[in-house]
């Protein structure tokens, strides 16, 4: 069967792991391959060569030269090339669904949702390609006129988390491109097989459209290439999709050169359960954010902060839907599965230590709490009670399904309680009550980029801006104005007078 679905996607046991331009894939034999495992049972998939410091000089240069066309071809042309990636991607929505399950352990239906979301995202790119507006001003001078113009900015680096090995880059790359920037792509080490499918399918379908191919790929295993690119002052941006710890070396970093950086990092999200609760969406809701992705999205529900009065009722109600996922956790590929493994060893000795931490600062483990014993990187989904707002594993993002539960009493409590950490992205509130819905969405409300009511923290539509405050390093891809982002602005003033009018009256006498 893995067999089978890399050859599908024109892979095999040893790859290529860069798209260097030019139709040219890297051949780089280097020591320092890649080894891909698969999370569910710690086999051997594959290997990906990684790229050399002369690989990644090559294309970066014909990443240059390919701008130069590019940024000359018409955006709804630009559009249109991406209308075509959006077909290509209709019809290998299956395998290359099954490889992210495969290769990053998420659940196939998860695996075909990120697919899809690629699929949406072109769709949204092919309208925004005849929506790249500038605003006309009103001059104050006679017989002027005044105008700002968006104009591409040209590379695009994009560094990329192993939990959305393809969606995110296609959220960057396609709107990218039809803003008529040339994207290079620096995968996660840990999914790279994923990276080279989606680039090859793009690209091959670019070049049957006669476009030129616009998808640049960098597999690096030890990220000096990535520190490379975000150094290098040929990449006007860098949209950086990873930790808070990272993401702050590359804000830092690219600020340093006077670079542009669009950052999406870390998350510790909380769902707000009033006594008002219509508790047959919040159950399902709270469930599928805590435990979906086995725990691994930025999105992730890590803080339940319930009203007092309902937190038996509720945590008793988890207890029991943990029971049903923790009896269909597994293959990720088998049809059923409601939750696979985490990525590797270490994200299981991290959640041990989460846990560990928690015990120790006075929680009960409810539910879960330990790895599964057996092959692969199991573990089960995990509820806490007993622990403080304010301790540090509360306040920390552990990639993993632990859900602390915080009781609270007032909605001022609950909101300091839900504001009340370096994280920013993802927020919702479950109530009947259209003065608590409301105030969470006020200024005086949720501090995070995205606010949800009824709705969990978990995804989001494609059509909105995504992204986060504070530690989430506030940056905003995807759909509204997005866009903006990947271009600069430039003010036009035009002179269609006899005369030259000098600002603030000046007069030469010449
Ligand atoms: P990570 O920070 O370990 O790696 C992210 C990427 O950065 C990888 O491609 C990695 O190779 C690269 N990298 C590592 N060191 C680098 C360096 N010094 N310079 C440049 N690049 C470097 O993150 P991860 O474990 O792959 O992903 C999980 C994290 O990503 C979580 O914190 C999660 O919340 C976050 N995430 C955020 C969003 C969002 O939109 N806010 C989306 C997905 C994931």
């Amino acid at each position: 069967m893995t067999h089978a679905l890399l050859d599908v996607l024109g892979l095999s046991e040893r790859n290529p792991g860069s798209y260097l331009g030019n139709g040219e894939w890297s051949g780089t034999s280097q020591d320092a391959d890649i080894q891909v495992v698969n999370p569910s049972n710690g086999q051997h998939l594959a290997r990906v060569s990684s790229a050399s410091a002369e690989d990644y000089e090559t294309l970066v240069r014909r990443a240059v030269q390919t701008f130069a066309a590019w940024r000359a071809t018409p955006a709804p042309r630009r559009g249109e090339a991406i209308r075509l990636c959006g077909e290509a991607l209709r019809r290998h929505k299956d395998a290359l669904g099954s490889l992210v399950s495969l290769e990053m352990g998420k659940i196939k239906a998860e695996g075909d949702g990120e697919v899809q979301e690629m699929i949406d995202i072109a769709d949204f790119a092919v309208g925004q390609s005849r929506m790249l507006y500038g605003l006309s001003m009103h001059s104050e001078r006679p017989g002027h006129r005044m105008y700002e113009q968006w104009h591409p900015l040209g590379l695009v680096g994009i560094i990329s988390a192993f939990n959305f090995p393809v969606a995110v880059w296609a959220w960057n790359a396609f709107i990218a491109a039809v803003c008529g920037n040339i994207s290079l792509w620096k995968p996660s080490p840990r999914t790279p097989l994923s990276a080279i499918a989606a680039t090859r399918i793009c690209n091959e379908a670019l070049k049957a459209g006669g476009f030129p191919e616009v998808f640049f790929l960098l597999n690096d295993g030890g990220n000096e290439l990535a520190q490379r690119l975000v150094d290098d002052p040929r990449i006007a941006l860098v949209s950086f999709t990873g930790s808070t710890a990272v993401g702050r070396q590359v804000g830092v970093r690219v600020a340093q050169r006077m670079g542009r950086s669009l950052l999406e990092l870390g998350g510790n999200n909380a769902i707000i359960v009033d006594r008002t609760a219509d508790l047959k969406l919040a159950i399902p809701a709270i469930v599928f954010g805590a435990v979906g992705t086995a725990g691994q999205r930025c999105t992730t529900t890590r803080r339940l902060i319930v009203h007092e009065s309902i937190a038996d009722d509720v945590v008793a109600r988890l207890k029991a839907a943990y029971a049903q996922v923790e009896a269909r956790i597994g293959d990720p590929l088998q049809p059923g599965t409601l939750m696979g493994p985490l990525i590797d060893a270490e994200a299981v000795r991290r959640f041990e230590a989460a846990v560990e931490k928690a015990r120790a600062s006075g929680g009960t483990v409810v539910s879960g709490g330990r790895a599964r014993s057996g092959p692969g990187h199991f573990v089960l989904p995990t509820l806490i009670t007993g622990v403080r707002h304010t301790d540090e594993v509360v306040r920390t993002e552990t990639f993993a399904p632990i859900l602390y539960v915080l009781p609270y009493r007032t909605l001022e409590e609950a909101i300091a309680i839900q504001n009340g950490v370096p994280q920013g992205l993802s927020s919702a509130v479950f109530t009947q009550d259209l003065k608590v819905a409301e105030q969470f969405l006020s200024a005086a409300g949720s501090d995070c980029g995205i606010a949800n009511v009824n709705i969990g923290t978990s995804g989001a539509e494609i059509g909105g801006a995504f992204g986060g405050e504070k530690e989430t390093g506030g940056g905003r891809e995807s759909g509204s104005d997005s866009w903006k982002a990947y271009m600069r602005r430039q003010t036009n003033t035009i002179n269609y007078s006899d005369a030259l009018p000098l600002a603030q009256g000046i007069k030469f006498d010449f």
